[in-house]
């Protein structure tokens, strides 16, 4: 039965614009029931042009923490009283707790992404392919530079955002080769994705016009070049029903997703829920089965 709010209701939730279509409230509301913690977890639509003002309003409202989506994750960073290790070398939060009235930033995409992936293909010593260089594409590639990975390349539509990326990445870290192309077919990319053992897609494409459905030329696709998109509407993207006929390893973004929710859950309440179990109450709200 699900627990009533009252007096005592800690708050949690999410803070983005629009925040409506968010399937987080379902997540966390379900393992607060499941854990009898008397939390609630509300939507927080916030204007962009009143984020300054909703932070510390939700702090002198007594919330614990909240998740941050489009389009707040690199806008709330300068706002944060402290921030982790990995939300600052993305720059973009997406769990924020308040600690005794401080705001700390926290970014669970990334371990989430990679904890996930990690069920597709091993990262250590891979050379890894990411297709999109905006706020995804930045935790993704820090989650794989932590997990080891020998090589990332970069791949945009925007030629000067993937190198932007990897100039900072490899500021950030030394070792790692880096290397950023254009997402144009006649290009270098190619050739260079022929070295990668892994795909991870982080732009929207797929979600949107069956035109732009690919995640890269199809033509750059083989076999063993395993594909992590991490859309999750459709589960089964353009780019993966490709990667899977060629008899490739595939792996939607509903994991990711699930995992970073649970280690938010964890930032907040100090419980990690199951991933799994929260993987599977996406599924079936998304019917997926
Ligand atoms: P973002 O910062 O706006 O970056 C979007 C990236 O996609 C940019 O590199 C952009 O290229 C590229 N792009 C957008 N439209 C394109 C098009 N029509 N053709 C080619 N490239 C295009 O967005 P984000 O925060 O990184 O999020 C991107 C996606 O990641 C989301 O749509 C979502 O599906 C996914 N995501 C999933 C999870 C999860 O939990 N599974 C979490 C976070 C994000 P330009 O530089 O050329 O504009």
């Amino acid at each position: 039965m699900t627990t009533p709010i009252n007096g005592q209701t800690t708050l949690v939730g999410i803070l983005g614009w629009p925040v409506g279509h968010s399937l987080s409230p379902l997540i966390h509301n379900a393992e607060f029931e499941r854990f009898h913690l008397n939390w609630a977890y509300v939507p927080l639509p916030v204007d962009p042009n009143r984020l300054s003002i909703a932070l510390p309003g939700l702090v002198a409202a007594g919330f614990a923490g909240f998740n941050v989506t489009i389009p707040h994750k690199q806008a709330v960073v300068p706002l944060m009283d402290e921030l982790s290790v990995q939300a600052r070398q993305i720059g973009a939060v997406n769990t924020i707790k308040i600690h005794d009235g401080r705001l700390v930033g926290l970014n669970t995409d990334a371990d989430g992404w990679a904890q996930d992936c990690e069920k597709l293909l091993p990262l250590r010593g891979i050379s890894l392919a990411i297709s999109g260089a905006g706020g995804a594409a930045r935790a993704v590639a820090v989650a794989a530079a932590h997990a080891g990975v020998r090589s990332i390349l970069i791949i945009n539509r925007t030629l000067k955002a993937a190198q932007d990326l990897a100039a900072s990445l490899q500021q950030l870290f030394p070792d790692l080769q880096v290397a950023a192309t254009p997402r144009d077919e006649h290009g270098p990319g190619q050739q260079l994705i022929a070295q990668c053992q892994l795909l991870v897609n982080t732009t929207p494409l797929g979600m949107g016009a069956p035109s732009e459905t690919f995640a890269v030329p199809p033509s750059w696709m083989r076999s063993d070049l395993a594909v992590y998109d991490t859309v999750y509407t459709p589960a089964k993207t353009a780019t993966l029903q490709y990667a899977q006929a060629l008899g490739a390893p595939t792996r939607g973004g509903l994991g990711m997703l699930a995992g970073q929710a649970a280690l938010a859950f964890e930032i907040w309440t100090g419980i990690l829920p199951d991933k799994e179990r929260m993987y599977h109450l996406l599924e079936k709200k998304l019917g997926l089965c």
